[in-house]
């Protein structure tokens, strides 16, 4: 007999509270990162879960990674479920880190309150909505299919919004994201139920220390001042980095628009005595000046290049002006990632937005980075997108909601997608 998908979309339908149950269950486990708060009470709370319905449950901690401790392990979960015949594996990976409280909230942010068909909290967008979303729909489609030929798997990791290095990072290191294991990820990030994400740009953080000499402020002259070598820095960014960046347009569908160039951030930057003293401070000409500097550049750029560009106005600099001295180091780095529209993840989900949308999904890419990166880079898998519920513009924001119907139709999508994923195929 033929399996119906609309048959699958109806158990969706029937698990609706289900969903919003889970979802605020997750949301009440404060995983706030930094420190890494509860990530072995949210990791256990999922394992449990799955275990009950027939999952294979591993608890992996990222032992020695950053910030993992005895006070704030850095632990992870992966829950498989094996079909009836061996077929290929769909994976759903979330972050269950969720990002600080901050100020202006209307709702307690870990109260996972219902108003107006939204569920309001920390994490409920970014991305506990879209981790819920995620387990329903595998578990609708594994009562519905019984027999299918392949495995699902569902992970819960940490540390995403830290760069992932308790996290995705240190899985795809053991083997957890790579062929034979797996062969398509999707991450439910909030990228809206109508959109497929299909990579990020580019990352290059680093930190410039201009350096200056020591002196009385009463007497400027008799020293020299870091801080005015790093205004000349600042200067030469207006005036020819800029300009230069604005000129660089890429061709991958970045939202929103603005982030279709290149950009650069100056994340920070601080110069002379330290900050947060009481009273008056000492008269110093500043003897050193710190910038971090962001710079997201496009998949048509080179990282070297990108690099090229910064230590060329600084080596200018220091031909034209005098005692410029400079240290630039690399923080941070990622390459940018984007899966081709044709491959086998993209099409399924595009096709799952088709059936439960009626329409035609929006190709996108994120102007910033997600384990995606982790899991290209590192288990050389590029069967890899991002797909969720939530409004993206909403993450890490006061009264972030996820809209509830939204997380439904997601789940319909996801279920949709790694039914056709698994051949649709039951042994
Ligand atoms: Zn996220």
């Amino acid at each position: 007999m033929k399996f119906d998908i609309e048959t699958l979309f109806r158990a969706i339908d029937d698990k609706r509270e289900e969903l919003v149950s889970l979802t605020q269950e997750l949301v009440r486990i404060p995983t706030i990162n930094p420190p890494g708060e509860c990530y072995q009470d949210c990791a256990r709370y999922i394992g449990e879960r799955l275990e009950k319905r027939g999952f294979t449950i591993e608890y992996v901690r990222a032992t020695g990674a950053i910030g993992d401790s005895d006070r704030y392990p850095r632990t992870n979960v992966i829950a498989r479920w094996e079909g009836a015949a061996s077929g290929p594996t769909v994976h759903f990976n979330s972050h269950i880190d969720v990002v600080e409280v901050g100020a202006g909230w209307s709702f307690d942010p870990f109260a996972a309150e219902i108003h107006d068909g939204k569920i309001y909290g920390r994490g409920t967008c970014d991305m506990k909505g879209g981790l819920a979303t995620s387990i329903i729909a595998v578990e609708a489609h594994i009562e519905q299919c019984p027999s299918l030929a392949g495995s699902l798997e569902i992970s819960g990791t940490a540390d995403e919004e830290s760069g992932g290095y308790g996290g995705v990072a240190y899985l795809a290191e053991r083997g957890y994201f790579s062929k034979p294991r797996v062969d398509h990820v999707i991450i439910p990030e909030p990228l809206n139920k109508d959109r497929i994400c299909l990579g990020h740009r580019g990352v290059w953080w680093a930190e410039l220390i201009t350096s200056g000499r020591m002196a009385h402020g009463s007497m400027p002259f008799l020293g020299d001042c870091a801080v005015r070598h790093m205004g000349a820095v600042i200067d030469a960014f207006e005036n020819k980095l800029f300009p230069q960046l604005r000129q660089k347009h890429t061709t991958m569908p970045v939202v929103p628009d603005g982030a279709k160039e290149s950009t650069l951030n100056i994340n920070s930057l601080h110069g002379g005595q330290g900050e947060g003293f009481d009273g008056l401070p000492a008269p110093l000409v500043p003897d050193s000046c710190r910038m971090v500097i962001d710079r997201r550049f496009l998949i048509e750029e080179d990282l070297a290049e990108v690099k090229a560009e910064v230590e060329k106005i600084l080596v200018d600099l220091k031909s034209e002006r005098p005692n410029f001295n400079y240290e630039l180091r690399d923080l941070f780095e990622v390459v940018p990632s984007m899966t081709a529209q044709d491959a086998p993840v993209v099409q399924a989900v595009e096709q799952g937005i088709k059936q439960v949308l009626q329409r035609n999904p929006e190709f996108v890419v994120s102007p910033g980075t997600y384990d995606q990166k982790h899991i290209d880079r590192i288990g050389q898998l590029h069967d890899c997108i991002a797909y969720g519920p939530g409004i993206l513009e909403l993450a890490h924001q006061s009264d972030e909601y996820v809209v509830i119907d939204d997380m439904v139709d997601a789940a319909k999508v996801m279920a949709s997608a790694s039914y056709n994923l698994l051949g649709g195929a039951q042994a």
